[in-house]
């Protein structure tokens, strides 16, 4: 069924870094908003500027319980994405990537809503094709520190097209690449993030192993638009990537914060983490292909506009 071009929309996560985006871009859009965040890594600072719209509300809810609303969309944007947290308590990561996927597809089911649900690169774990296409089954450790996310993502996608299947859901599924940008936590602990807030304080910058691993960075406003044009589609597509094919070695990304904040940070190395995947670009031709994405900002520009948002947020939090 084609989607309303105002309709309601429940953001779960929405108190994130990526899920307030998507509140600002669909309140922009006319849209009312239910944003549903048990703020585990949200911030309501992420979302406060929306408190008093009319068309907004916040509800203070954990997705691994079962949730209720009339709505015509629903974007699965809540789970913990960097390691740190999402290895702080891995069951209970899991439990948010299986159970609260199930209710939230339950609820889609229930209400005849349409849901895009957040998937990850990391469903093709350390992968052995390069770059990465949705065709790729992947290379995941089972059981490993990044498991709980890495498998409780593949669980989320296996039921999204299980519901889709069995009872007719209306899914999207974007695997997205790192991305990064203003509202990202301080204390996140994902790269770009721990680089710049370690250059800004003039702290050592930390590379976990030699700093050769790959990674694709792309900033969030072009991620969003990709999101919005899924879910939006209205054939039912299966998975497609998101990101930006740009590649860059943690060591290139360290040396360009300390150029782009001026910093007198050292580097150090500290230990490559556990399964560490060794590179990641996404292969973005089914994206270009069906949603016309096309991501335009470059990491030198995303790289200020990320720099800029964490001075203030690191003076705002003195
Ligand atoms: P984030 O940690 O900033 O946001 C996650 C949000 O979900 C937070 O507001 C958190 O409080 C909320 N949340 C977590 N568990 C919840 C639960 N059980 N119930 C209700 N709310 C809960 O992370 P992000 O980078 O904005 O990621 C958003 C989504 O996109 C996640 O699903 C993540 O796996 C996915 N993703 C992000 C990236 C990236 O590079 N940013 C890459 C791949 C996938
Ligand atoms: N990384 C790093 N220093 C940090 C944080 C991360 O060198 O302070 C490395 C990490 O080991 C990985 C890459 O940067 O190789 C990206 O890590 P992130 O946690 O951002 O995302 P993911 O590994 O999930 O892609």
């Amino acid at each position: 069924m084609p989607l309303p071009t105002k309709g309601r929309v429940l953001i779960a996560g929405g108190a994130g870094f990526i899920g307030s985006h998507l509140c600002d871009r669909y309140i922009g859009r006319g849209w009312e908003v239910i944003c549903v965040d048990n703020f585990h890594t949200g911030n309501k600072a992420n979302i406060r500027h929306l408190l008093t719209h009319p068309n907004f509300e916040l509800v203070r809810h954990d997705i691994v319980e079962p949730y209720m609303a009339e709505v015509d969309l629903i974007l699965n944007f809540a789970c913990p994405a960097s390691p740190v947290h999402y290895q702080s308590n891995p069951i209970k990561t899991m439990k948010t990537s299986v159970l609260g996927t199930m209710n939230l597809l339950g609820l889609a089911k229930r209400v005849g809503a349409r849901l895009t649900h957040a998937s990850t690169s990391e469903v093709y774990g350390d992968p052995l094709q390069h770059p990465q296409t949705e065709a790729y089954w992947g290379n995941v450790n089972p059981i490993g520190p990044r498991s709980c996310y890495d498998e409780g993502k593949r669980a989320a996608e296996t039921l999204c097209y299980d519901y889709s299947r069995q009872h007719g859901v209306e899914v999207r599924l974007v695997r997205i690449f790192n991305t990064y940008g203003p509202r990202m936590a301080i204390d996140d602990g994902r790269v770009v993030s721990n680089f710049i807030v370690q250059a800004l304080q003039n702290e050592d910058i930390t590379i976990y192993g030699d700093g050769s691993q790959t990674r694709s960075f792309c900033y969030c406003d072009d991620l969003v638009e990709g999101i919005i044009a899924l879910s939006e589609q209205d054939e039912t597509l299966g998975p497609i990537n998101c990101g930006n094919a740009n590649e860059f070695t943690v060591a290139e990304l360290a040396e360009r914060v300390i150029r782009l904040t001026g910093s007198r940070s050292r580097i150090v190395q500290k230990p490559l983490p556990q399964d560490d995947p060794k590179v990641r670009r996404p292969d973005l031709s089914l994206a270009q292909k069906y949603l016309n994405y096309q991501p335009k900002v470059e990491l030198e520009e995303g790289l200020k506009k990320t720099i800029d948002y964490f001075r203030t947020a690191l003076a705002n939090s003195r």
